[in-house]
């Protein structure tokens, strides 16, 4: 899989956590002042094997859940959702959900939006994610608190599952609006 980097940091504003870098960004233009540039292009000089992955997230995971109840799990980029991350990020949420339930809570960075997630038929790779953190770094709205811009949204598994369910619901109804119309 493509990494940038794993590290032990705080990504998240309750908990000390592991953030684990995917390496490849696919946002149309980029952000304007982004804080990952070294992440956006994919190439095989980023390239590690599932195995070794998976054990230097282990051993961070185990060496923090020594001293704290939970921890988080973040994933980043680059964009975690781009084509050619979106299996490895599913593998890696599932595989450490799996192992430590509810001591760990899986975090995803995103640049997407639900409603651009829904409509690219992403909900499949993000099953094991508990909270979000959804929309593009934007400078102008940046802030010191979290998420670092006033734009992006940090959701809960939960309320995101809500919207869903609203956008869901729209598409629905705005096919069958069409229908009616004798659009389609
Ligand atoms: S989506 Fe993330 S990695 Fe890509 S340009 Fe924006 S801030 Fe940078």
């Amino acid at each position: 899989m493509y990494v940038n980097r794993i590290g032990v940091l705080r990504d998240h504003p309750d908990l000390y956590g592991v953030s684990v870098y995917f390496q490849g960004c696919d946002a149309q233009p980029k952000c304007f002042m982004c804080h990952n540039p070294e992440t956006w292009v994919v190439d095989e000089s980023f390239w590690y094997e599932r195995e070794d992955v998976l054990k230097t997230i282990d051993e961070k995971l185990q060496l923090l859940l020594r001293s704290f109840p939970k921890v988080a799990l973040s994933f980043l980029g680059g964009e975690p959702l781009a084509p050619w991350n979106r299996e490895d990020l599913s593998f890696l949420s599932g595989f450490f959900k799996e192992r430590y339930g509810e001591r760990i809570v899986t975090v995803l960075f995103t640049w997407r939006t639900p409603k651009e997630i829904v409509k690219e038929n992403l909900l499949e790779y993000i099953q094991h994610i508990d909270e979000f953190v959804f929309g593009r770094y934007m400078h102008a709205y940046r802030r010191e608190g979290f998420p670092s811009s006033k734009n992006q949204l940090h959701l809960d598994r939960r309320t995101f599952e809500r919207i869903v369910r609203i956008l869901e619901r729209r598409e629905q109804h705005g096919s069958e609006v069409l229908v009616l119309k004798g659009v389609r």
